[in-house]
């Protein structure tokens, strides 16, 4: 399976799974943004000084991204995030459709940030 480390970040960032209560540091987590106990995804509570961007995200394999979800765009963390209206399949692509926003295309297995909340 790919690396997901390669994903953008924001400069500070902790990591909590809710199911398990429990944080985890960067090196556990960071090539699957899933729980190393549970196998579900952890929590990533971003922050971005600079821009005063207080986030939460779960990250995903693009093939896991489901109708509903919001998506940060690459390089686009502290902006807002897109709904996802439609997606479809095209072998090795999937072509997002996101309100406002339009078709995004992307490799089945890119890692996308998907907004949770803030804080
Ligand atoms: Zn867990």
């Amino acid at each position: 399976m790919a690396s997901l480390a390669g994903i953008n970040r924001l400069e500070k960032e902790k990591f909590e799974c809710h199911n398990c209560k429990k944080e985890f540091s960067d090196d556990e987590i960071r090539d699957t943004w899933k729980c190393p106990k549970c196998g579900g995804y952890v929590l990533i509570y971003a922050e971005d000084e600079e821009t005063n961007t207080k986030i939460t995200l779960i990250r995903k394999v693009a093939n896991e991204v489901k109708v509903g979800d919001l998506v940060h765009l690459p390089g686009g963390l502290t902006e807002e995030s897109y709904q996802v209206l439609d997606i479809k399949n095209y072998g090795s692509k999937l072509s997002i459709a996101l309100k406002n926003h339009g078709v995004h295309k992307v490799s089945l297995n890119e890692p996308i940030n998907c907004r949770v909340g803030a804080w």
